[in-house]
């Protein structure tokens, strides 16, 4: 694929000055497609299996866990993406997610003190729609070569694959789109058959088939910010505001690889333009952070009333949640992680009876010493963690945080 894109934007820009948002099409599809789609509602008011639980709230800390559902829709062998490429997108999402990207650190000082970790990560579904076991990942082949932003790859009937249950999938599309789009969202309460991202599948994850400078990860994180209820951070309109108070007004998108700081008449002092947020359009390297106000906005579609909500009581990453079902009592369903062989000589497992106690966690191993020599998030109800590379003796794996932090000692032998 051809990427003039800071031509093909200039020519864009000429032509759309005052029109900014009509730009944006080139990276991003949601501001034309929610024009064309407006949000009915229709979700918020829909009934499903999850919607007769009894909503709940979110709590401060909780980290909240999305399951999805990847729709692989292939016309040649290199749109058909490994299953390597996919894990490395969920990979990078959640970092990105849990503010764990390595390039925090090249955020400007002036900025740095807004970076969020969101608390929000994302599994790959274990329980179908129907309620049999699967990996999360549909492949199939379609007779359309490319695709427009206009939905046909979320219907069987037009050579794309049926939405799964809106209410508790986060329903994520990889094809080949038409032209220079890396991708688009639906915004919360959109048409549950239509609701969810559509990702472009050469710019989908960190490793395999991607094309530079959109190889990060990062359509994907963006194009899920706006599922989350987020704008633009340009506000689509030329100076503006995307509703967030923490990040600055700004006269348009960014894109290349901008140096800091870049200020035009709208900025409001020095520091100008946010431009390594997730919500501008600047190249996945460049791009870092979500603000404060950001995360707060996200996990608000959370609450009780919010267009995400029925996601909090979402279990199908838990391959047991049949068995949950029944258990509902929450003293029963308590925290049980385990972790074996101890002794260990290669590899620890963990693991744990929910999904919810343990997807999303940050592991730490320490040595005797506090040193971290490991730390990850955990994705699954049961993770291998190789150790072959410590040397013989005490550690103490970590899982959690702050007051919910619990423990382990075990032995590398
Ligand atoms: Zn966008």
């Amino acid at each position: 694929m051809e990427l003039n894109r800071e031509i093909k934007l200039l020519a864009y820009s000429l032509v759309f000055i005052f029109i900014s948002s009509s730009a944006n099409a080139q990276r991003c599809d949601t501001y034309e497609y929610h024009k064309k789609y407006p949000v009915t509602n229709s979700l918020l008011n829909s009934r499903s299996a999850e919607a007769t639980k009894p909503a709940r709230d979110t709590n401060a800390n909780e980290v909240i866990i999305i399951p999805v559902v990847i729709h692989v829709l292939y016309n040649n062998g290199t749109q058909n993406i490994s299953d390597a490429q996919i894990l490395s997108q969920l990979q990078s999402l959640n970092n990105d997610y849990r503010q764990l990207n390595t390039d925090v650190s090249n955020i400007p000082a002036a900025f740095a003190p807004l970076s969020a970790d969101a608390k929000i990560v994302f599994c790959l579904a274990k329980i179908d729609a129907g309620g049999k076991a699967t990996t999360g990942i549909i492949r199939k082949y379609t007779s359309e070569q490319s695709w427009t932003a206009d939905d046909g790859m979320k219907y069987s009937a037009q050579g794309g694959d049926n939405a799964w249950d809106s209410k508790r999938y986060l329903n994520i599309w990889v094809c080949n789109l038409f032209g220079r789009s890396l991708g688009y969202s639906s915004l919360p309460g959109s048409q549950a058959d239509r609701d969810g991202v559509v990702i472009q599948y050469n710019v989908f994850g960190t490793t395999g088939i991607l094309t530079a400078p959109f190889n990060k990860g990062r359509t994907l994180t963006h194009e899920i910010g706006h599922w989350l209820g987020l704008k633009h951070i340009w506000g689509d309109a030329n100076c503006g505001d995307d509703g967030i108070a923490d990040t600055p007004p700004q006269q348009n998108f960014n894109n290349g690889c901008p140096s800091f700081p870049h200020k035009t008449s709208c900025s409001i002092n020095g520091s100008g333009d946010m431009f390594m947020n997730f919500m501008d359009l600047t190249d996945d390297a460049c791009m870092h952070m979500f603000s404060k106000g950001q995360a707060v906005k996200m996990r608000s579609m959370f609450a009780i009333g919010g267009a995400r909500n029925s996601f909090l009581n979402s279990t199908v990453c838990d391959s047991n949640s049949v068995q949950r079902a029944a258990a509902i009592d929450p003293v029963a369903t308590k925290t049980t992680i385990s972790l074996f062989p101890n002794p260990a000589i290669k590899f620890i497992n963990l693991e744990s009876k929910n999904a919810s106690d343990i997807i999303g966690q940050t592991v730490t191993v320490c040595n005797v010493y506090g040193g971290v020599v490991i730390s990850q998030i955990l994705l699954t109800q049961k993770t291998t963690i190789t150790i072959q590379q410590l040397p013989a003796g005490i550690y103490f794996l970590k899982i959690g945080e702050g007051k919910e932090i619990k423990t382990i000692r075990f032995v590398k032998e």
